[in-house]
C-alpha cells in the first residue's frame, strides 16, 4: 500500500537530509523525510561544534534541534523510527519500502550518512575518545594524543593534529607495516612529533587523573605498556550506510555513492547528499551544501522530468539522449 504521495522522499534526517527538506519545501515540493532513529544523525554526537559559521560553539543536539524546528515549520512530514529497508528504482516513481509501509515519489534524496567504526573496547572516558580531528582536535594543542589506525586517514589526521599544535602523536597500527602512502609516512616522520607503533593494539583506555592511560599490547600479547595521553583519536574506518543501494546506483570501491557536482546519482530521479557521498571532506557544512543542491535538482526533476533528469557529468553540462525514465530493472541507466 502506498501510504503517502510526496513529490520527494528524503531518506535520513541528519543535517544533509534536513537541509534538503528545507530547500525542497521552500521550492514548493511536498517533502517526506524517513529517519530510522531520530532527527540529527551524527551531529547529535558532537559535544561542541566549533566550526559551524554563526556559532563559535554549539552543542550538536542544540544545532540539530534548531534545524528540525525549521523543517517542521515548513510542514514537512517527518517519519522517525522508520527504517528504509529496500528501494525499487526501476520506474520513474521511486518506491521506498520501510518497516512501516511503502512510499513512492518521482524523486528520492538519499542522505543516510556513514558511521565511523568504533574502537571495540569499553572505556570509562568516552569523552576523550574522538573520531574527527578536524572537529575535536583544537583543544589538544600543546597536549599528547594517541591515534589508532595507520592508514592514510590516520596519518592525514595526525598531521592535522600536529598542525593544530598537538605536542606529540603516537600512532598505533595493528598490522606489521602501516598501509598509509609512503609520502604521508615520510611527512609524519619529518615533523619529529609523530611516532608509530606497528603490530600493536589498544586494549584499554582508562581515566588517570586529568589524563588517560592507554594500554598498548603487542600482537602476540607478550608485551604491554601503559602510555599516558590527553586524548585518543580513532581512524579505523568508516562504513557508508548504503546496503539498500547495492546494485541500484553506482557506488565507489568503499561503498560510497558516486554523485556528480549536482548530486545526481547514475539513476535519474535519485540524488545523494552528505557523508554518504564519495568525497574527500565530510563536515556539517559540506553535508548541508549537498542537501541544498540535491533538493534544488530534485525540484527541477519533479517539474521537468525529462530535462531535469538527464545525466549531468561533473562539469555540470547536460548530456544529450538520457531520459529520466531510462532506468534498467535495477534502477541504473542502461
Ligand atoms: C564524533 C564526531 C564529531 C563530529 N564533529 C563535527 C564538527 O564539530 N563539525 C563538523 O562540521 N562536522 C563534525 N562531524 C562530521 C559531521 O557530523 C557529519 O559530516 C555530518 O553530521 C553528516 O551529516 P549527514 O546528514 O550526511 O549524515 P548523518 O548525520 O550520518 O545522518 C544520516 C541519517 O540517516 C539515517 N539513516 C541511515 N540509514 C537509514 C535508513 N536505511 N533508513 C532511514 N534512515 C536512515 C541515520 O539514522 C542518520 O540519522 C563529526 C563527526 C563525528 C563522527
Amino acid at each position: 500500500m502506498i501510504t503517502s504521495a510526496p513529490n520527494v522522499i528524503v531518506v535520513g534526517a541528519g543535517v544533509a537530509g534536513m537541509t534538503a527538506a528545507i530547500y525542497g519545501a521552500r521550492a514548493g515540493l511536498n517533502v517526506l523525510v524517513l529517519e530510522k532513529a531520530s532527527c540529527g544523525g551524527l551531529a547529535n554526537s558532537s559535544s561542541n561544534v566549533e566550526n559551524f559559521p554563526s556559532y563559535q560553539g554549539i552543542r550538536g543536539t542544540e544545532l540539530t534541534e534548531r534545524i528540525r524546528t525549521q523543517v517542521e515549520s515548513l510542514d514537512v512530514a517527518i517519519e522517525e523510527l522508520t527504517e528504509v529497508v529496500d528501494l525499487d528504482l526501476a520506474s520513474p516513481r521511486k518506491v521506498v519500502h520501510t518497516d512501516a509501509g511503502r512510499f513512492a515519489a518521482p524523486a528520492l534524496i538519499v542522505a543516510t550518512g556513514a558511521s565511523p567504526v568504533r574502537l571495540p573496547i569499553q572505556s570509562d572516558c568516552d569523552d576523550r575518545i574522538h573520531y574527527c580531528a578536524l572537529c575535536d582536535g583544537p583543544p589538544y594543542a600543546g597536549r599528547e594524543v594517541v591515534v589508532v589506525g595507520g592508514g592514510n586517514t590516520g596519518f592525514d589526521e595526525s598531521l592535522h593534529l600536529v598542525n593544530l599544535g598537538v605536542e606529540s602523536v603516537v600512532i598505533v597500527e595493528c598490522m606489521k607495516v602501516c598501509a598509509a602512502d609512503q609520502v604521508l609516512q615520510r611527512r609524519a616522520r619529518a615533523t619529529g612529533r609523530i611516532f608509530v607503533r606497528t603490530a600493536s593494539m589498544v586494549r584499554a583506555i582508562v581515566q588517570d587523573g586529568s589524563r588517560v592511560r592507554v594500554t598498548i599490547e603487542d600482537l602476540a600479547g607478550a608485551f604491554s605498556e601503559d602510555v599516558p595521553a590527553d586524548g585518543v583519536f580513532v581512524f579505523i574506518g568508516q562504513k557508508p550506510n548504503t546496503a539498500i543501494l547495492k546494485g541500484k546506483v553506482a557506488l565507489d570501491h568503499a561503498g560510497y555513492i558516486v554523485a556528480d557536482a549536482l548530486m545526481h546519482t547514475d539513476c535519474p530521479g535519485v540524488f545523494a547528499a552528505g557523508d554518504v557521498v564519495a568525497k574527500k571532506y565530510r563536515q556539517l557544512t559540506t553535508a548541508m551544501a549537498d542537501g541544498t543542491v540535491a533538493a534544488l535538482e530534485a525540484a527541477r526533476h519533479v517539474r521537468e522530468p525529462v530535462e531535469g533528469g538527464r545525466g549531468l557529468p561533473a562539469n555540470g553540462k547536460e548530456s544529450a539522449g538520457r531520459s529520466s525514465a531510462a532506468c534498467t530493472a535495477d534502477g541504473r541507466r542502461p
